[in-house]
């Protein structure tokens, strides 16, 4: 990952990903290309949040790559929020590719599977977007990976299977596509909202 994201995202969850001290997350570093920027910094503001709000044990995490073409993120001391998240980004990156963050599968090349959009499936070169750009695509997927967890009582397979699930109230595009939308996250967010109101009325 590009070594600008791997700062921003160790400077603002130092505690989650501590740089210093013994097994130190530096070691590894992020083993993976920058279209997971997204689902990264979204995993790392839901857990630092949660474990600030409620106090429970800080998280750590070990190490973050690419494994047989979708994320690994692994960290130790969460509860079984930091696990439904984490699992649910891990679920996630295989329809993102991680090259540019745009909706994606898993393709196989060669033997070597991984997550790729249509547009770079033969392409192993990074993106370029600008940092702001990414930090914007990951307050996007921070706020609605939050809102969707909660609608689905933290259930990581159900959220992933509505994220990835074309929608009417979309267009028949995904959640997940839709996020790419010019403030797609807010039609999200309210989709979001309707389907809780309509449940609990
Ligand atoms: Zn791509």
């Amino acid at each position: 990952m590009d070594e600008r994201l791997e700062t921003i995202l160790c400077s603002r969850y130092p505690k989650l990903l501590p740089t210093e001290g013994p097994g130190c997350f530096q070691f590894f570093g992020f083993e993976c290309q920058d279209g997971w920027f997204g689902l990264i910094y979204a995993a790392c503001e839901l857990i630092q949040t949660h474990a600030n709000r409620t106090g429970s044990g800080q998280a750590i995490a070990s190490q973050v790559k690419e494994k047989f073409g979708g994320l690994r993120f692994y960290c130790r001391g969460g509860d079984d929020y930091v696990e439904s998240v984490v699992e649910l980004v891990e679920r996630l990156s295989e329809s993102i590719c991680e090259l540019c963050g745009a909706p994606g599968r898993i393709r196989e090349r060669n033997g070597w599977l991984s997550a790729r959009c249509q547009l770079h499936e033969e392409e192993t070169e990074p993106s370029l977007r600008e940092t702001s750009e990414w930090i914007s695509r990951g307050d996007s997927m921070a706020a609605v990976l939050e809102a969707a967890l909660r609608l689905f009582a933290f259930d990581a397979r159900e959220t992933s299977r509505w994220l990835t699930s074309p929608a009417r109230a979309l267009g028949m595009k995904t959640p997940l596509e839709h996020l790419q939308e010019h403030h797609g996250y807010r039609d999200v967010l309210r989709l979001i909202g309707r389907i809780e109101y309509g449940a609990s009325a």
